[in-house]
């Protein structure tokens, strides 16, 4: 990058920094700028769970930052879901739009790929689900209108983007957002089932961590964030499922809970408002629990990417297992890897993801304010 690059790049950080579209300041270094403190206690925090794993110091150690900090399970599981996003996009990215079987299969986070990005930073997924969670927080409550406001951001002025740039967009997205820049209407997506793409399922979890106490909620909202770009029913109904299953996660359902027909805690939700028929078929006949890897697709399809990530999640014992057989899967691979980190983020929670993944992604510290601005959020 040239001189002159650069300082375009500071001065379009500082102008989005200005509208709070950045992430916090994380280091005093250079800038002179005070690191917030809910920063610095977030660096703690990743810092002794570092120091732990080298063996340095115990799990009492953690007893020296405030109870804030510290996770109950719910903050845990939220932080899980949101840096477990991050995790699955950048690990996946090195191997996006692959055919699979044609790599080598990833096993680390390098970077690389068709954007040829460096080692732990992530894309358009864990962008735009950054904006939907800014939205659910500035906005105090569910506001499409705000949230394709924030999406038109990232895709004009690449607020929160690692790279300052919107460098990649889906195609139904994309269209989305230019039928809403010309109707004004936030309800852009295109409805043709052809378009059932898995562009709002990867960008979610953010929706069921704002509505924790209460699965209705949780259920409809999610759906409801599909239509700004994403209107095909099979799209919506992902979300509404999805939605719930990441409300059952967060709320500590085990497994067999998670993963027994469609989820569902009130027992009457599904009876009374039915996901459309594929939705319906993939949860009823459970194939994804008995299938080979060469049976399952990680295609952008909604449909394919529930699968993957339902197969991943079923035959795996733990966040890195079934993220590596997801992503291996090749094509989609940011996208499956995003989607299936939010619900074993959330469902193992932030304590059993790999620290040294956590340590690499771009930003790590804005996933984690995040999670901790939503869940206040549900308090509220
Ligand atoms: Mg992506």
């Amino acid at each position: 990058m040239s001189i002159s690059e650069m300082q375009k790049k500071i001065m379009k950080i500082s102008g989005l920094s200005k509208q709070g579209l950045w992430f916090p300041h994380s280091s005093e270094k250079m800038t002179g700028i005070d690191v917030a403190q809910e920063v610095k206690d977030i660096q703690s925090f990743i810092g002794i769970r570092k120091a732990i794993e080298k063996g340095v110091v115990g799990e009492e150690y953690f007893s020296k930052l405030a109870d804030k900090v510290i996770d109950s399970d719910k903050l845990n599981r939220a932080r899980g879901a949101l840096i477990g996003a991050a995790i699955g996009d950048a690990l996946g990215t090195t191997i996006e739009f692959t055919q699979p079987g044609s790599f080598t299969p990833v096993t680390d986070i390098t970077g690389g790929g068709p954007f040829n990005l460096k080692a732990g930073e992530w894309t358009d997924d864990c962008s735009m689900m950054l904006c939907l969670a800014h939205s659910l927080v500035r906005r105090k409550s569910f506001d499409l209108k705000d949230q394709i406001e924030l999406y038109i951001k990232w895709w004009k002025d690449g607020a929160f983007s690692v790279t300052a740039e919107c460098f990649d967009i889906g195609v139904t997205v994309q269209s989305a957002l230019e039928n809403y820049l010309s109707t004004g209407n936030p309800e852009s997506g295109p409805t043709d089932e052809y378009s059932a793409g898995n562009g709002s399922l990867m960008r979610l979890a953010p929706v069921p961590i704002r509505y924790i106490s209460d699965f209705a909620e949780a259920v409809e909202y999610s759906g409801k964030s599909s239509l700004t770009t994403h209107g095909a029913i099979e799209a919506i109904d992902a979300c509404r499922y999805f939605g719930g299953l990441l409300w059952g996660a967060l709320n500590g359902a085990s497994k067999d809970e998670l993963l027994n027909g469609i989820y569902d805690p009130t027992g009457t939700y599904w009876t009374k408002n039915p996901p459309c028929t594929s939705i319906k078929k993939l949860l009823e006949e459970k194939s994804y629990k008995t299938k080979n890897s060469n049976e399952v697709r990680g295609s952008g399809y909604v449909i394919h990417t529930l699968e993957a990530v339902l197969w991943a999640f079923s035959n795996s014992s733990s966040f890195e297992e079934g993220l590596l057989k997801v992503v291996n899967l090749g094509e989609d691979a940011d996208t499956t890897g995003c989607i299936y980190g939010q619900l074993a983020g959330a469902f193992y929670g932030e304590r059993k993801v790999p620290i040294r993944w956590v340590d690499k992604v771009k930003f790590n510290h804005m996933f984690y304010l995040k999670a901790q601005e939503l869940l206040d959020c549900s308090e509220t």
